[in-house]
């Protein structure tokens, strides 16, 4: 049973108590740390204010777009280096989830999709998009929610997101959207990490909603919004890198196995629409053939902590 292998889990068990224990301590930022933060925005705020002022630009917006696309492109290109240098270096072969080298055309392709969004279309939306998500106050250090209220934002943009995401996706696998659509993505057979938002214009959108719905629903401070937005980005790179490693974040709840499970979705391109957990595929049997894969790959290192989980869950 799904309710079982939850609760037997010491991981999920930790985690469950750590949450706990942040009832009884959750400390307010300290006023230190908001002027900090406050000094911070300020910093941006001069050295930015000549561009605004030369290509007429709103300073707030500015800051808004230029802050989150610098976190995203550190937590990108960092990410993107990382798992470049474990195949190169070929420092965890027996936690790869697929052979074989992407065709080179591909990539390159996938390349100039990628800068073109990061360079282009994500600055410019989210300059626009600050109206919606920056609520009174977001620039001020005085107003960063409490650690609690911060892990309980991100846990509800979890939860939001999956569910978008599962549908959405879900629907884009229908044969008469399938390949308008969502047939680029899925050009990767074998996913790589560059490979994570290669997708058609629509896809990119409704991905974008799905990530910041959350925030939007619950009038999110920018911090949240920042962390949760850098937070997901990592979560794809992860599920589209091929690896599934013992140490990654992504996997260390059971029903949580994002590398694996997508991964499946790529090679194979049936079921597991989900995202974050194997929730909806589980509830709505779209993992049945994923179960099929597990149970054929049990001896298989590579899926050390994922087989007994869904062969319990299921
Ligand atoms: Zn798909
Ligand atoms: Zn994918």
């Amino acid at each position: 049973m799904l309710g079982s292998s939850i609760f037997l889990d010491w991981k999920t068990w930790a985690i469950g108590m750590w949450i706990a224990a942040t009832h009884f301590y959750f400390p307010t930022p300290s006023p230190n740390l908001a002027s900090q933060f406050d000094a911070l925005i300020e910093t941006f705020s001069s050295s930015l204010s000549p561009l605004a002022t030369l290509l007429n630009l709103n300073l707030d917006k500015l800051i808004w777009a230029t802050t989150n696309v610098a976190l995203l492109e550190i937590s990108f290109w960092s990410t993107i280096l990382l798992f470049y240098l474990f195949d190169h270096l070929k420092l965890f072969p027996k936690y790869k989830l697929h052979e074989g080298t992407p065709d080179p055309k591909m990539v390159r392709e996938c390349l100039t999709d990628v800068l073109l969004g990061h360079l282009l279309v994500r600055p410019i939306l989210l300059y626009f998009s600050m109206p919606l998500f920056a609520n009174d106050g977001w620039l001020l250090g005085s107003n960063i929610p409490n650690f609690l209220t911060i892990m309980k934002q991100l846990f509800c943009c979890i939860m939001v997101d999956d569910t978008v995401f599962y549908w959405v996706h879900r629907g884009f696998h229908h044969s008469a959207i399938y390949k308008h659509i969502h047939k680029q993505h899925h050009a990767f057979k074998a996913p790589i990490a560059l490979a994570t938002e290669y997708s058609h214009p629509i896809e990119d959108f409704s991905n974008t909603l799905a990530t910041v719905l959350g925030p939007l629903l619950m009038g999110s401070h920018s911090i949240v919004f920042y962390l949760y937005t850098t937070l997901k980005l990592v979560q794809s790179l992860d599920a589209h890198s091929s690896y599934n490693l013992p140490f990654s974040p992504f996997s260390i709840i059971e029903t949580m196995d994002c590398a694996p499970a997508h991964d499946f979705h790529h090679t194979h391109n049936t079921g597991n629409f989900g995202g974050w957990f194997i929730f909806w595929d589980w509830l709505c049997g779209t993992d049945q053939r994923y179960s099929l894969h597990l149970e054929k790959n049990k001896t298989n290192p590579a899926y050390f902590n994922v087989t007994k989980s869904v062969k319990q869950a299921l």
